[in-house]
């Protein structure tokens, strides 16, 4: 018996994934290299905007011609399963129960091998506590939280993924631990809200990884900007291991569209907090997330976003375009601004974003840096990750995936950086 997982979405979504991959595994079910020679096939799906629902939809077509070469071969297709998981609207359901012959939440995934058919259920009821495949040897997503309790106006996170749950700071610092050993260099901390992790706080958390022996880096995401303090900042900038590398969502520049949007602070408390940072971790590259065409934002709050664009500099930003989610309190406010509209807004801030981008990745020209090495582009091309998460392409003969190299950077794009390796 061979599985097939689809996975849209978010880190999360990702690193959930790993771990339904392990439980099938431990329930006998092998990986199928092709999505034709699956007898499950799992769609591990994300609703938080339309067009990312939508994907899940996408993949119906291909079921049908599954289904229709079991029925005329009747061979080993014949047991074909379908499983719908990650973020599922009620909404969604009831249509989706039609078309998938399972849908299950991934926060009762022990019990999947029992309404699957195959034995045996893994020991625990926390789903948490599974130990997933990862998928590779060098970098892992460890998620620290789930849920989110903060219901920004457009969002369906608290829907779909329920309240915060924090896990037990122990059980995490054994995980990190033990792919420390295996040899991991790379830890995403990842949570909806890292930074309101509360078993410890999540500045003590950061300092216990930071303690276990090796030579790693660590990462986290998301972080709201309502939960950052200043003992976080300090921790930050003495936990050598912690890279300096930040995603602060914003998502407006605009205080009356943050107070529309549920999210209790004010431009000029986010600028602050992003100086305090500079100035305790130079460094530091930002990327944030930006909500473009919220509904009732007008032309001049629109500014006051391309405003803050030139004056943080952003390294990074994931601009998206308003998406009218069902269930949210957005979506019962008056959708005022065209999906072209919206579409001009998210330009004009790429395009500020692309010149910001390139002024901050000029400053690596000529330097030596560190880089994680994460892909092979062709024959001899990689690409890696500095600690400020930039891009990095450079020649190699020799297989460097998963490695610390030292490359001396010799040209800068906007979206990533060109180097040799020394
Ligand atoms: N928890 C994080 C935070 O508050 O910053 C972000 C998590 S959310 C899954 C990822 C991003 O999706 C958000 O930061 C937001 O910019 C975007 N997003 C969420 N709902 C959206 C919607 N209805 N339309 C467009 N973008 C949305
Ligand atoms: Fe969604 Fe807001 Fe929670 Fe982030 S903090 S997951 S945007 S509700």
């Amino acid at each position: 018996m061979k599985y097939f997982i689809i996975t849209f979405g978010c880190q999360m979504n990702k690193s959930d994934s790993e771990r339904i991959a392990s439980v099938l595994e431990s329930a006998g079910y092998k990986s199928a290299l092709k999505i034709d020679e699956a007898d499950l096939i799992v769609v591990n799906m994300c609703s938080v905007r339309k067009s990312a629902a939508d994907r899940a939809y996408g993949v119906l077509p291909k079921f049908e011609k599954l289904k229709i070469k079991k029925d005329s071969s009747g061979s080993k297709q014949q047991n074909l399963k379908t499983v719908l998981t990650g973020c599922v609207l009620k909404k969604d359901r009831k249509k989706f129960t039609e078309k998938f012959d399972f849908i299950l939440d991934v926060k009762n995934l022990s019990k999947w091998p029992e309404i699957l058919g195959s034995n045996p259920p893994p020991k625990t009821d926390n789903y948490l506590k599974i130990e997933p495949k990862y998928s590779n040897n060098f970098s892992a997503f460890v998620p620290i939280m789930t849920g989110c309790n903060n219901f920004c106006a457009y969002c369906v996170v608290p829907y779909a993924r329920g309240s915060e749950v924090s896990r037990p700071a122990e059980e995490i610092i054994c995980e990190v631990g033990n792919l420390i050993k295996r040899g991991y260099k790379e830890i995403w901390l990842l949570g909806q809200n890292v930074n309101s992790y509360n078993s410890i706080s999540f500045s003590q958390l950061l300092k216990k990884i930071n303690d276990i022996p090796g030579e790693f880096w660590i990462r986290f995401t998301s972080s709201h900007p309502k939960d950052f303090s200043d003992e976080l900042i300090e921790v930050m900038a003495d936990c050598k291991k912690v890279t300096e590398y930040l995603n602060l969502p914003v998502q407006s520049g605009d205080n009356e569209i943050l107070k529309k949007m549920n999210r209790p602070y004010t431009i000029e408390y986010y600028k602050n907090l992003v100086k305090k940072i500079r100035k305790k971790i130079p460094d530091i590259a930002l990327s944030t997330d930006i909500i473009v065409g919220f509904p009732g934002e007008t032309e001049k709050q629109f500014e006051n976003t391309i405003k803050l664009f030139k004056e943080i500099k952003f390294d990074m930003a994931y601009i998206f375009k308003y998406s009218p989610r069902p269930g949210t309190a957005a979506a019962k406010m008056e959708d005022t601004v065209p999906q072209k509209e919206r579409g001009r807004r998210e330009k004009v801030l790429t395009e500020i974003l692309k010149e910001t981008a390139l002024e901050n990745n000029k400053k690596y020209i000529n330097k030596e840096i560190e880089v994680l090495v994460e892909n092979k582009k062709s024959s001899n091309s990689w690409l890696g990750k500095t600690r400020t998460h930039k891009n990095v392409q450079f020649e190699s003969k020799e297989n460097l995936l998963g490695q610390f190299v030292k490359i001396k950077i010799t040209n800068a794009l906007p979206w990533g950086l060109k180097g040799e390796i020394l």
